[in-house]
């Protein structure tokens, strides 16, 4: 256990090491400067040792006032530099914590969609932005502080040692103590924070996950039991804020106790020691000098205790999101034929991680250059397959093949680029219509931007201009017109498979008319692969897919399926015959 604890806190250091390394000149510079800072303020209490000394012998006050502008020039050059030094360490901590800031949102946005699907939004943002902020201040405050009084300690061993060894070995023992009684409770207290840390984290998770939703929770009338779970997070959060402060007051009197104690009992010794003239009174002086010197940086850990604790669960957490790895590993090397790519899927199972099977055995062998149109009931599978093949999450088991290469096989930004996505619901970002349409790729120009725009049918916002801003989230489309627009971004890329995931929300017959007609110009050259809602779009596909609780039940071609008596896509048909045609298939699949 005890090796376990050692080898996590040398493993953290290490850590926490290559965060610093990036900037490691800078930080040896603030090492520098806090020795220098250090090493003046022993040297003030030696010249009034010196002082004290001379002036008991009845020295000349010639010498004295020499040795007395000598002091003044220490405690001047002391307070200076110990301005640089704080401004020098806040520089250095933000520099190096910018760079771990930016860190953290790649890392984060690399990885896959299991992890985001574990995460909230509201905990990342703490994590990359609260956490390391945390680590910010502790980086720039407490440790300069901390070597600081490391080299203090030291210096003043070292210091004593040449004055009298019995007064070093005395010194020594007091600071192992009040190290100790800090210590003790210090360890308390950091376990206390992480649990403070992490419930804040929570609170915050849930209550961004409950602003999102709040027009379902609203129209649910699941408002009370959304504020059931606030108030019960927020309990929970108080009750931790509690124990933390608990433990924080434990440590304060601690650190206040060994100081006044270590005050006494110096004064006590000094006095003792002088009487019987072991030491002269100038040595009293120095040693009193240095016991009220350590008060100062046990008095600065205390107060910035809280904010070493913020960051030791901070650094544990930033550390550990740091180490965890995306499970698509990108490690392909081959880039399959060039033109339309055909798909296979050979045995695919996958199962989200929690055990239940999603897509079972499915074989599905599709030519390059073909239109397929994939329909089933709601959760049948539809989008998990389309994630399948954009390689947004890895089979459980059996193979993905595109062009004749497993998917595993191909670089990821060979993949991004030959095969895009059209999701079911297309989020728009805040910035204007061109933004959304490149994903903020300055390369394209406005023309072609343009040219996608008509492509998709969406002419209205060209003549608005392409410059006008769509508002955050993407106010002013319908989800409609929103998959039109994730249409022009797949024309600007002109990818070798397209994959569109149909919005399952209602469309008037005019925004369908032109998906529809977009659709079926982006599938001349491509492979295609539709996961439909409505009949219509799957008017002019070759092939169709029918799923059902994970696996296919049929495929075969459009025309031949479509008079396949007591076949599944026939019925299908023959229902929607009988409802309205703008029925969608979900409501045909489930009469
Ligand atoms: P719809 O027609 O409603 O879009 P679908 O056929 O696209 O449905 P999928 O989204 O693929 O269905 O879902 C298939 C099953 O996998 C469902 O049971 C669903 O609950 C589950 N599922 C989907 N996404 C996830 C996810 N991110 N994590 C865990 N389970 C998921
Ligand atoms: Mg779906």
């Amino acid at each position: 256990m005890a090796r376990n604890t050692s080898a996590a806190a040398t493993s953290r250091l290490r850590a926490l090491l290559a965060l610093l390394r990036p900037d490691s000149l800078r930080w040896i510079g603030l090492g520098v400067l806090i020795a220098v800072s250090s090493a003046l303020s022993l040297g003030g209490p030696l010249v009034v040792r010196r002082i004290v000394d001379l002036a008991t012998a009845g020295t000349t006050a010639g010498k004295l006032s020499v040795l007395a502008v000598l002091f003044l020039v220490i405690a001047v050059a002391t307070q200076l530099i110990s301005v640089v030094v704080a401004w020098f360490a806040t520089i250095t901590a933000w520099r190096t914590t910018n760079q771990i800031r930016l860190d953290m949102a790649r890392h984060v946005l690399g990885l896959d969609h299991e992890f985001h699907r574990r995460h909230t939004p509201g905990e990342l943002i703490q994590r990359v932005d609260g956490d390391v902020t945390s680590v910010s201040d502790f980086l720039g405050r407490v440790v300069p502080k901390v070597v600081g009084a490391v080299l203090l300690v030291g210096g003043m061993l070292i210091v004593l040692a040449f004055v009298d060894w019995r007064l070093a070995i005395g010194m020594a023992v007091y600071v192992l103590l009040a190290a100790a009684v800090v210590a003790r409770s210090r360890h308390r207290a950091v376990g206390e924070s992480s649990d403070e840390m992490g419930s804040y984290a929570r609170l915050y998770g849930g209550i961004e996950e409950r602003l999102t939703a709040a027009e379902d929770l609203r129209a649910n009338g699941a408002a009370a039991h959304a504020m059931g779970r606030f108030v019960e997070d927020s309990a929970d959060t108080m009750d931790s804020a509690v124990r933390r402060e608990r433990a924080f007051l434990r440590l304060w009197w601690g650190v206040q106790g060994s100081v006044a104690g270590g005050s006494v009992l110096t004064l006590i010794a000094s006095a003792a020691l002088v009487e019987r003239g072991v030491i002269t009174v100038g040595t009293a002086f120095l040693l009193f000098q240095y016991v009220l010197l350590l008060a100062r940086p046990l008095e600065d850990v205390v107060q910035q205790l809280e904010t070493v604790q913020k960051a030791n669960g901070a650094m544990v957490r930033v550390i550990d999101l740091l180490a965890v790895e995306a499970t698509i590993v990108d490690s392909g090397t081959v880039d399959p034929p060039h033109g339309p790519l055909s798909i296979e899927l050979d045995g695919v199972t996958f199962d989200y991680g929690d055990g239940e099977t999603v897509l079972s055995d499915v074989h599905i062998s599709i030519a390059s250059g073909r239109s397929v149109g994939i329909v089933g009931r709601t959760g049948s599978g539809k989008t998990t397959l389309s994630r399948l093949l954009l390689r947004l999450v890895d089979t459980s088991a059996g193979t993905v093949r595109l062009g004749g290469v497993p998917i595993g096989d191909i670089p990821l930004t060979d993949l991004r680029r030959r095969v895009a996505l059209i999701p079911q619901e297309v989020e728009l970002l805040a910035g204007s219509i061109r933004d959304n349409v490149t994903l903020f790729d300055p390369e394209p120009t406005d023309e072609a931007v343009r040219d996608a725009l008509r492509l998709a049918g969406l002419e209205a916002l060209v003549d608005a201009g392409i410059d006008r801003p769509l508002g955050a989230g993407g106010t002013g489309l319908s989800a409609g017109e929103a998959q039109l627009l994730a249409l022009a971004r797949v024309w600007l890329r002109d990818p070798d498979l397209v994959v569109l995931d149909e919005a399952t929300a209602r469309v008037d017959p005019r925004t369908e008319a032109r998906i529809e007609a977009g659709v079926r110009q982006l599938m001349s050259g491509r492979t295609t692969v539709i996961v439909a809602h409505r009949l219509s779009t799957l008017r002019h596909v070759d092939e169709i897919i029918v799923m059902d609780h994970g696996r296919v039940v049929e495929h075969g071609d459009r025309s031949v399926l479509a008079d396949l008596d007591g076949g599944r896509f026939h019925h299908l048909l023959e229902l929607a015959l009988d409802m309205d045609q703008d029925d969608t298939l979900g409501d045909a699949m489930t009469r």
